[in-house]
């Protein structure tokens, strides 16, 4: 992924139209796999704002501390990662009609590469 949306959002719907990528879901889309609660980031498609903007947009437009967080990069390391997240549904990856669920494997995402693996491994904060 990348980025994500914790249970501090408030629905204010600021960062959706900063994202470079068009992956942030409002909380009533129905892609949204926590959809009626939350915004939510599509982490097969979050590019970490690489080649758009030094720092991820959507955490500069968010007024509330802790709703939007590091996860882990979207590559083929973190694939186990990915698939077993997306089985309990804490993301919701996208089933692409020929080539299948859009997996690292399938389709790996740029990440920012100095942000160290220990504030993406505890969901450190994105905004500093
Ligand atoms: S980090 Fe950038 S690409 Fe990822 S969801 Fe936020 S605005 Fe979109
Ligand atoms: S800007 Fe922050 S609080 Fe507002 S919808 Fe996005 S994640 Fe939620």
């Amino acid at each position: 992924m990348a980025v994500m949306i914790t249970n501090e959002c408030i629905n204010c719907g600021d960062c959706a139209p900063e994202c470079p990528v068009a992956a942030i879901l409002g909380e009533s889309d129905e892609k949204n796999p926590y959809v009626g609660e939350r915004f939510y980031v599509k982490v097969e498609s979050c590019v970490e704002c690489v080649g758009h903007a030094d720092t991820p947009r959507c955490a500069q437009a968010c007024p509330t501390e802790g709703s939007i967080v590091w996860d882990m990069p979207y590559t083929v390391d973190f694939e186990e990662y990915y698939m077993s997240g997306n089985e309990s549904g804490k993301y919701k990856i996208r089933e692409h009609k020929k080539k299948g669920l859009m997996l690292p494997s399938i389709k790996a995402q740029p990440f920012i590469q100095e942000i160290g693996m220990n504030l993406r491994e505890s969901n450190a904060n994105v905004a500093i």
